[in-house]
């Protein structure tokens, strides 16, 4: 059983190096030496995630960790907030306040043994289990236990792991080259599980007993959804390609259907269960699509009296709603387009051509679902689809190479998609500010950043704060208050956790934040409650937005 406080000492020394590769080496030299379980466990932790699926929520805000830390450590709430306001970081004042109180007694709790990698865990799987009117008193019990036990550098870690933000800079990438170079297997391969399983634990063990090759699609398990990048225009889109499959590209939100005889599961882009927000798709892929088991790709939309689609927010709001579903269901009718079969009747496609993925969808489902795709190698064609896709209210086009393989989780060449519109960002809310006047109980205007995929940080890019109503505000201010790390002046810092699709007119270089970049202008299109904080924009696109717009209109407006 290896100690938490190991763990502790390895975040402590990777949080203190900077290169991605010396990351690499001080994880893969500590997750080489775990055991089967306590790997799994630790292989997520490292990454700042507490539990694999989505469906498992820990459920831990920033008052009851202080609450729980206040209590453990015999200090008052406004000691822990000065401290937070002098660190701006709950590990840091989890450190603080563990180390100034008495030193610890472990057989006062029961306990001669140290914390181990399980005992966090298990501590954290009873905070997720945490329901009813008592749940909150009993997650702050649970994290009161721990901080209890902990010393004060575990304490740092304990305090973040709770915030789901270890802030060591390692994801997806470094965990992924840390397991390769731990149990000598090829990165490619220990990122095909990934993608296929979304679950860095079970690839993790797979990697220490050479057998990754056997990970594949599972059925009711969420697979990474296959992206698409920004095409140029339609000719060069199409010239990409031998033949093109093209297809509109609907306005509406990803889902992911799991169907294994009359059961359905439906997973949103996030890889969030939400079967139960949308009982008409699962009534009509029980009914129009004919297979034993089979996994679908495809877009719900909503749509209006007059057959085009709704706003996005009114999507998001349907797939939120946990209550009273039927009644909303009448008020926002979604509508289901099928593009892509993952998988049927006990078999993974995704090695198969989208030319055969798709004549197997058609065999299975209606008609009526399945979304029209055209082949050709005509731009004119491609242009007529576009305007009828425009014309219908939709956002475009995808053009797709009709002998390509599905890519879980990759965003490639294989899926352009063509849209008029200026590419919007979708950007962390790191900060905000409290308003003034009238607005001086609402966070007026959010600080946005995107994520440095080489050193895992979030790096900011600027505030968004006009076009925003009193109404929009005060939501705003609901979603964010349990989200506040520290308070500085009017200033506050936020938890990462919300997404804003953000709109802009140019995107500038500039010396005021981390990121190097500033947006002109800039306009929240959307909170992006269907994306999770990876999937926030990176700083890979916003350079290359910025070299876009540069080359193609000396003005700097990106057009599609
Ligand atoms: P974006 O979110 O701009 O990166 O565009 C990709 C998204 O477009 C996908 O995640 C789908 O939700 C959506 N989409 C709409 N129509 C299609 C289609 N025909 N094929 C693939 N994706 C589509």
């Amino acid at each position: 059983m290896t100690s938490f406080l190991k763990f502790a000492e390895l975040c402590q020394k990777v949080e203190g190096t900077s290169g991605s590769l010396d990351k690499i080496d001080l994880v893969a030299a500590f997750v080489k030496e775990l055991e089967d379980g306590e790997l799994a466990i630790a292989s997520n932790f490292v990454m700042g995630t507490v539990f694999p699926d989505s469906e498992t929520v820990l459920g831990v805000g920033p008052s009851i960790l202080y609450e729980a830390l206040a209590r453990a450590c015999g200090c008052t709430s406004d000691q822990i907030q000065e401290t937070l306001r002098a660190t701006g970081d709950p590990g840091l004042v989890a450190y603080a306040v563990a180390e100034k109180r008495r030193p610890l007694n472990l057989a006062a709790f029961g306990r001669t043994d140290a914390l181990t990698i399980a005992d966090v865990f298990e501590r954290f799987i009873s905070i997720s289990r945490a329901s009813g009117k008592r749940s909150q008193e009993a997650k702050v019990k649970n994290l009161q236990f721990l901080f209890g036990e902990a010393s004060p550098l575990e304490a740092r870690y304990i305090a973040r792991l709770a915030m789901e933000d270890l802030r060591i800079g390692v994801g997806e990438g470094v965990a992924r080259d840390a397991i390769a170079k731990a149990f000598g297997q090829p990165a490619e391969l220990v990122e095909r599980g990934y993608n296929l399983t979304n679950d860095i634990g079970l690839v993790a063990q797979h990697a220490k007993h050479g057998t990754l090759s056997s990970l594949n699609v599972k059925i009711n398990h969420p697979i990474k959804m296959m992206l698409a990048q920004l095409g140029d225009t339609i000719p060069s889109a199409l010239q990409e390609m031998r033949n093109a499959a093209i297809e509109w590209k609907f306005d509406g939100a990803r889902v992911q259907i799991h169907k294994e005889g009359e059961k359905v599961r439906i997973y949103s882009r996030r890889m969030e269960n939400v079967t139960l927000s949308l009982p008409e798709i699962s009534k009509v892929t029980i009914k129009q699509v004919m297979a034993k088991s089979a996994i679908l790709d495809g877009e719900a939309v909503a749509t209006g009296d007059d057959g085009r689609p709704l706003p996005f927010q009114d999507i998001l709001k349907r797939f939120r709603r946990k209550y009273d579903v039927e009644k909303l269901a009448v008020q926002i009718p979604l509508h289901l387009h099928l593009f892509d079969l993952i998988y049927l009747d006990g078999n993974s496609l995704i090695d198969r051509p989208l030319s055969e993925r798709r004549q197997l969808l058609s065999s299975i489902a209606d008609s009526e679902l399945v979304a029209s795709q055209v082949l050709t190698d005509n731009p004119e064609e491609a242009e007529r689809i576009y305007k009828e896709a425009l014309d219908a209210g939709h956002e475009g086009i995808m053009i797709k190479n009709p002998d390509s393989v599905y890519a879980p989780g990759k965003r490639g060449k294989n899926w352009l998609k063509i849209k008029p519109v200026m590419e919007t960002l979708d950007l962390v809310v790191i900060g905000a500010t409290w308003g003034e006047g009238r607005r001086a109980s609402f966070l007026g205007s959010y600080r946005l950043a995107c994520a440095d995929l080489d050193s895992g940080k979030l790096l900011d890019i600027g505030w968004v704060a006009t076009g925003l109503t009193d109404e929009v505000l005060s939501e705003l201010t609901e979603t964010f208050k349990d989200l506040i790390l520290v308070q500085k002046g009017m200033e506050v810092e936020l938890k990462p956790a919300v997404i804003f699709e953000v709109a802009y007119e140019e995107i500038q270089k500039s010396t005021n934040y981390s990121s190097g970049f500033a947006l002109r202008f800039p306009r929240l299109v959307a909170v992006r409650d269907d994306k999770s904080v990876e999937e926030a924009d990176t700083m890979e696109r916003v350079t290359s937005i910025y070299r876009l717009q540069r080359g193609r209109n000396p003005k700097g407006h990106v057009k599609g």
